[in-house]
């Protein structure tokens, strides 16, 4: 995961029990990480926003895939549940995004 995210290994190592504290799975200290099925569900949600956002901005609003992509990653963080959801209304309900990829319903 630090790899990945460009952080520091005590930054990652933080963010980690940080999110088994909230429920999303269990730390295992040196060992990793076990996603539960509270985690799952969260990132189910996530990529369900990231997915409609990054629609709705290139479809109806015109922007280029990767710059849509980008925006709804920097959203997906704060967009309301019901702001997403009238965007995925507006956008047609999409099932899948601008990339091709599915996009998870609601949970
Ligand atoms: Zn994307």
């Amino acid at each position: 995961m630090a790899e990945v995210r460009k952080i520091s290994r005590p930054a990652a190592q933080a963010h980690l029990k940080k999110l088994s504290s909230r429920g999303m799975g269990r730390y295992f200290r040196n060992k990793g990480f076990a996603i539960g099925e509270g985690g799952r569900a969260y990132c189910r949600h996530l990529i369900r926003k990231h997915r409609i956002l990054e629609t709705y901005l290139c479809r109806v609003l015109g922007l280029p895939l990767e710059k849509a992509c980008e925006e709804a990653h920097n959203l997906q963080y704060h967009a309301s549940e019901e702001l997403v959801e009238r965007l995925c209304e507006v956008s047609g309900n999409p099932s899948r995004c601008p990339h091709g990829l599915e996009i998870p319903g609601r949970v």
